[in-house]
């Protein structure tokens, strides 16, 4: 099965979805490179196969361990808060199925992905193995530290909300790099922001939409 048409519904649904939010977003379409690299990647090689009727609808899925794969809308909208350029490195937290690193993948040079799920960050290595994704390393761990060793990222996505804005991951920002996450906890509204480091080091911060996230787990250790 290769769900071409599904995708390209799941690609009219996106742009429709882009229109309606504008007021909120500022942003009245997705950036055309990264539709087009969502309309080929394949949305249900990343989400069990008794989801398969459901991998190209504009919903959340679940993916196992007490985890869901981010709404298609939602993901084409960070990614492109993101402002990907092909020369860069970029962090992505909370690999879960990898599909976001999927989509990034094809966007810029670099991926790193931290998962603190096993089970999901070990999947999520074998798969994009198979599809062919080699420029993604991903790591199991707290994704609130970041990975330093890759740093400093011209990007950073998050999947997960947290009611502040973790401090090693804007440290971890280039100058004129951007950081994209749910900011809020999981019982509030929470609101998808931009932080936008400076050339001079200072932080700009933006609120996008209102959205809703599992919230990031906290490591105890
Ligand atoms: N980007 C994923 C979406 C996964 S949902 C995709 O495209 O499929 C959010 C993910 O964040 C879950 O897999 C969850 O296990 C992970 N997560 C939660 N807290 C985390 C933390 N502290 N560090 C790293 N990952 C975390």
């Amino acid at each position: 099965m290769e769900f071409v048409e599904e995708r390209q519904e799941m690609i009219r649904v996106i742009k429709e979805e882009a229109a309606y939010t504008y007021a909120y977003t500022g942003k009245k379409s997705i950036d055309s490179v990264i539709l087009q690299v969502m309309a080929e990647i394949p949305r249900h090689e990343f989400v069990p196969k008794a989801m398969w009727p459901y991998a190209y609808a504009n919903g959340p899925l679940y993916i196992g361990s007490g985890q869901t794969i981010s709404q298609p809308y939602i993901v084409a909208l960070m990614t492109d808060l993101l402002s990907p350029e092909p020369g860069h490195t970029v962090l992505d937290i909370g690999t879960g199925s990898g599909y976001q690193a999927a989509i990034l993948s094809r966007l810029v040079k670099q991926v790193h992905s931290v998962e603190i799920v096993e089970t999901l960050a070990l999947e999520a290595k074998t798969r994009l193995h198979r599809l062919g994704y080699d420029n993604i390393e991903i790591k199991i761990g707290d994704g609130a530290q970041g990975w330093e060793e890759h740093s400093p990222f011209d990007g950073i996505v998050v999947a997960a909300a947290t009611p502040f804005v973790p401090p090693n991951l804007v440290a971890q920002l280039k100058p004129g790099g951007k950081l994209v996450m749910p900011l809020g906890s999981s019982n509030k509204a929470q609101e998808l922001i931009v932080v936008e480091k400076k050339e001079n080091g200072e932080t700009d911060q933006r609120y996008v939409l209102p959205v809703i996230f599992v919230p990031l787990v906290e490591n105890h250790e």
